[in-house]
């Protein structure tokens, strides 16, 4: 008998989300049964749980904002990433265990290898210190990246700060102002967006373009636009960029390998994602 694939996104605003067509057309084209709704928090009871779903015929979540970090309590058990990061996106079921992942940080680093093989990442600046830059920032740590994080509210960025220190004692981690991104791109290879500025109501630049060099690399987290004015400003000064639909594409393609034991294909999905 065929394994019936019933997952489900957990979150609020959802309806705009490219991950169920994401999903479901790779999952077609490897030849699974499988679909992919939405469970929107604003639409269900406060006290529903994931449990619930599961007794509904849900065999694995996505989950996003708010609930990265509210569902930790209903889950029986958490990958090693997932503890050090505090968040799960992911949420596998093993009989009656609810086990929670995070393909955030892997899926942004698999997106960054992928779209930018052989870049240097000695030196990375993050600006943003919210969800997606703590993945991204945790990701750079584990590749041995020297790693300094700005953010809009300081408060955020030290805390980020303190919590990989304390999980990364040898790395080098160090918060950084806002102001202060222009003049630590002197000396970084790589810079990564993390903040929501660029998207469909963001409008404008995280910090300052000026600063960057036809040596840099810029990775954007936002993909709502794909092409934001800060890659439109790194393209024009000659930098390798890498859009916020690669960790999008990338993160999608982890969790249906999580939860179906297959290989999804990167470039196919990268296919999709433009059409949608
Ligand atoms: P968040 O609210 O958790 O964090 C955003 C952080 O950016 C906040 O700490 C805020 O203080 C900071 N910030 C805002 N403006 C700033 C500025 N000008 N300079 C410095 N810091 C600033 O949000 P999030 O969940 O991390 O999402 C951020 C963006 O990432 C959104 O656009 C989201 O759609 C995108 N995202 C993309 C992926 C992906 O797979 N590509 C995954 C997760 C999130």
């Amino acid at each position: 008998v065929p394994v019936r694939h019933r997952v489900a996104l957990v979150g609020a605003g959802i309806g705009g989300s490219f991950s169920p067509a994401l999903h479901e057309r790779e999952a077609a084209a490897l030849g699974l049964d499988y679909t992919y709704r939405l469970l929107d928090l604003d639409h269900l009871p406060a006290r529903w749980t994931l449990r619930e779903a599961v007794g509904e015929g849900a065999t694995g979540f996505n989950v996003t904002h708010p609930a990265k970090q509210a569902v930790l309590e209903q889950l029986d058990e958490l990958s090693p990433d997932a503890r050090a990061l505090g968040a799960v996106n992911t949420v596998s079921v093993d009989g009656d265990r609810l086990i929670g992942h995070n393909t955030d940080h892997s899926g942004f680093l698999s997106g960054l290898r992928h779209g930018l093989p052989d870049v240097r990442q000695d030196r990375v600046v993050v600006v943003g210190a919210g969800g997606a830059g703590s993945a991204v920032a945790y990701a750079l740590v584990v590749t041995g990246a020297v790693v300094a994080i700005a953010d809009a509210d300081p408060a955020r960025s030290e805390d980020l700060v303190a919590r990989l220190r304390e999980r990364f004692p040898e790395a080098t981690i160090t918060g950084l102002p806002v102001e202060r991104v222009p003049a630590e791109l002197a000396r970084a290879d790589g810079v990564v967006n993390a903040t929501p500025i660029g998207m469909t109501g963001h409008p404008g630049r995280p910090f300052d373009t000026g600063a960057l060099e036809p040596r840099h690399w810029v990775a954007e987290v936002v993909y709502r636009p794909l092409s934001t004015a800060l890659l439109q400003d790194a393209r024009a000064t000659g930098c390798r960029c890498l859009d916020g639909g690669a960790m999008l594409v990338s993160q999608a393609a982890r969790t249906l390998a999580l939860l179906t034991g297959t290989t999804p294909d990167l470039d196919r999905m990268r296919r999709h994602l433009s059409e949608l």
